[in-house]
């Protein structure tokens, strides 16, 4: 990304630290941020639309993951479900098998219910306001405002995590020390902040620079200021109490077969083959009714010579694994006797899966890393 880096004057005093001073200038620093994002914003797809099926599909992608991961699901997922109606006809194991790999899986179940919602009472169109998309299952307040001033250009801020960062130091929101007489921001407060800044010209434009802004510029541990567009209106410039590190991640090992044959279990070699799959209980907690790779926490008792195979890493919420694939394969077919783990559930017998069949069928984001490594999708 090309930024320019411009000299700026010092900073205003920590006493001008409230919204009169932009009532002054509000429109210079409107016109500012609106043009560094005309010049440097990132090329993505859903910044190529108005349409409030593609933006809200982007929207609900984004939250908790990075526009790299996102990129190509996105594609994918439109290429599956161009539409609403598309959407909501699909089968919600259909649905999760698109999402398969983004993590998160309850935002695939609400947008699907969203979108059965949005044909059974509103024939597949959005409302065309943000407190009518607030009014769906499964809409909040961030993702209303976003699809309502980006598709339809209702003058309404979005106040997401880049967001907020950005108002806090433009604004020198609460700080430590006694070098500080910042002021506290209430949740309220920022979404009224961030309301008052908004160009009502360019209402999606402009929410868009705000977020792009705190995912590129004024990033979390090391702000870059000087290349900053707003830098003449922000108290702090930096000094503003830096974001706390993310909380260090538990840490946990696990075991994975990677059972593989050849053929089918009717003799037909000519088959792509079958890799026996899990399905995690309907009810669990955590990626409830997905199709996974066998595993257990524990180590299997005895190794068959050729298994241990990769070793993985990967995370899921707040815990870093550490995974340990053993593989067992047969090009004899269906003789492949079954590798079990201790302390694995009856159930973890699972199925043979007929690899052609796995790119319908919602997998988990591991299992799926694990497959691909091996060749197999
Ligand atoms: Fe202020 Fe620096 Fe953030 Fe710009 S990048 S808003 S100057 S803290």
């Amino acid at each position: 990304m090309r930024l320019r880096i411009s000299a700026a004057p010092p900073p205003r005093s920590r006493a001008s630290a409230n919204f009169s001073v932009f009532g002054q200038d509000l429109g210079r620093y409107r016109r500012a941020l609106l043009g560094w994002y005309d010049r440097h914003r990132r090329d993505l797809p859903w910044r190529e639309t108005r349409d409030p099926y593609r933006i809200w599909l982007s929207e609900i992608m984004l939250q908790q993951t990075r526009v790299a991961a996102v990129l190509g699901h996105y594609r994918i997922f439109l290429e599956r479900f161009p539409n609403v109606e598309a959407l909501a006809a699909a089968p919600e194991d259909a649905v999760l098998a698109a999402w398969s790999g983004l993590g998160y899986y309850r935002r695939a179940r609400r947008l699907h219910r969203c979108a059965i919602e949005l044909v059974q009472k509103h024939r597949g169109r959005f409302p065309q306001t943000a407190a009518a998309l607030l009014a769906l299952s499964g809409i909040g307040r961030y993702t209303a405002a976003a699809i309502a001033s980006i598709a339809y250009a209702e003058p309404v801020a979005v106040v997401d995590g880049n967001v907020e960062r950005v108002l806090r130091r433009l604004l020198c929101a609460k700080s430590t020390g006694n070098k500080s007489t910042g002021i506290n921001l209430t949740t309220a407060q920022t979404w009224q902040h961030a309301q008052s800044l908004l160009a009502k010209s360019r209402p999606g434009d402009f929410n868009q620079a705000m977020m792009e802004l705190g995912a590129t510029v004024c990033v979390p541990h090391a702000p870059r200021c000087l290349v900053c567009p707003v830098r003449k209106w922000c108290v702090t410039q930096g000094e503003a109490p830096r974001a706390q590190p993310p909380a260090r991640q538990k840490k946990n090992q696990i075991w994975c077969v990677l059972d593989w044959r050849s053929g089918d279990a009717n003799g037909n070699i000519n088959a792509s083959g079958e890799v026996r799959l899990v399905q995690r209980p309907k009810k669990a907690s955590l990626m409830p009714g997905m199709w996974e790779l066998p595993q257990s926490s524990e180590p299997p008792r005895r190794l068959p010579a050729a298994a241990p195979w990769r070793t993985f890493r990967h995370s899921i919420t707040t815990t870093d694994y550490t995974v340990h694939v053993l593989r067992n394969t047969s090009l004899r077919n269906n003789r492949l006797p079954l590798m079990t783990l201790p302390g694995a559930s009856p159930a973890a017998k699972g199925k043979w899966i007929a690899v052609d069949r796995i790119p319908m069928l919602p997998i988990t984001g591991l299992t799926r890393k694990i497959l691909k490594a091996g060749g197999i999708v």
